[in-house]
């Protein structure tokens, strides 16, 4: 069984009440402990993945990329685990782009005349590259580089068979198709309501239908709208270019695959 459940589904900056980027994927079958990785740490998501585990349960974190709608939250975490009651003795392990550890030790850092705080005693660190592959507990999760303003890492996660991929953000580009090949389930952005005529480091909804049709991939669920987009105009955008089910990600929904009939 491999589940996604939605922390956080706002692009670019909060709504009311709701969060910005973050999931929490588990894998494992019933009656064991899952696998768990909490994919994203947007600002809000912490205190919704709290809701449902304690942070030293998790197994990894996956940060996409260092645009503070996707990490805010991380330094939180930080907090979390150094002053909170976590049972954890091993630092957790963190898999980011280029330089995430530096980054979260600045923003740490409070005093900028004194040295940026060390995050080795919380957080494992580890930097993902084209073609990075990572095995956590029964989880795969395949690393691919997206179409973004930064160095930005999509993730292919497999468990029993199952495929979720999500985006991240990307603009389109062919990794998508390669990202999303087949997939039961494809978490796609739509931050952008149509194309802009800039450089498309987001997708549209009909961007996301037309790359969740290439991929083959078998069910859509556009997330990271802004709070001001209509989630059903942007289904219905990306039901131009896709005949699957589509729908748009919301805080608190689960995906759960491979579960029994
Ligand atoms: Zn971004």
């Amino acid at each position: 069984v491999i589940r996604l459940t939605v922390l956080g589904s706002c692009g670019t900056y909060p709504a009311p009440g709701r969060a910005c980027s973050g999931y929490l994927l588990e894998a494992g079958e019933p009656g064991e402990r899952p696998t768990r990785v909490w994919v994203d740490s947007g600002s809000g998501t912490l205190a919704n993945l709290l809701l449902r585990t304690r942070l030293d349960e998790l197994d990894a974190i996956w940060l996409s990329h260092l645009h503070i709608d996707h990490c805010s939250d991380l330094p939180l975490a930080y907090y979390t685990l150094k002053y909170g009651d976590s049972e954890r003795t091993t630092p957790l392990p963190v898999f980011g782009p280029s330089g995430w550890g530096q980054h979260m030790a600045a923003f740490l850092t409070a005093d900028t005349r004194s040295e940026a705080r060390d995050v080795t005693d919380v957080f494992e660190v580890n930097e993902l590259g084209a073609g990075a592959h990572v095995r956590i507990g029964g989880l795969n999760l395949s690393a691919f580089a997206t179409r973004h303003s930064v160095e930005t890492w999509a993730v292919r996660a497999t468990a029993g068979g199952r495929t979720i991929a999500y985006s991240a953000d990307t603009g389109p580009c062919e990794a998508l198709a390669v990202l999303a090949d087949q997939a039961d389930l494809f978490v796609c952005e739509a931050a952008w309501a149509q194309s802009l005529q800039t450089e498309p480091i987001h997708c549209n909804p009909l961007d996301a239908g037309e790359w969740a049709a290439r991929a083959g991939a078998r069910r859509l669920v556009l997330t990271h709208l802004r709070p001001d987009a209509d989630p059903r105009a942007a289904v219905a955008g990306a039901a131009e270019a896709y005949g699957g089910e589509v729908g748009a990600a919301a805080e608190g929904d689960v995906y759960e695959l491979g579960a029994g009939p």
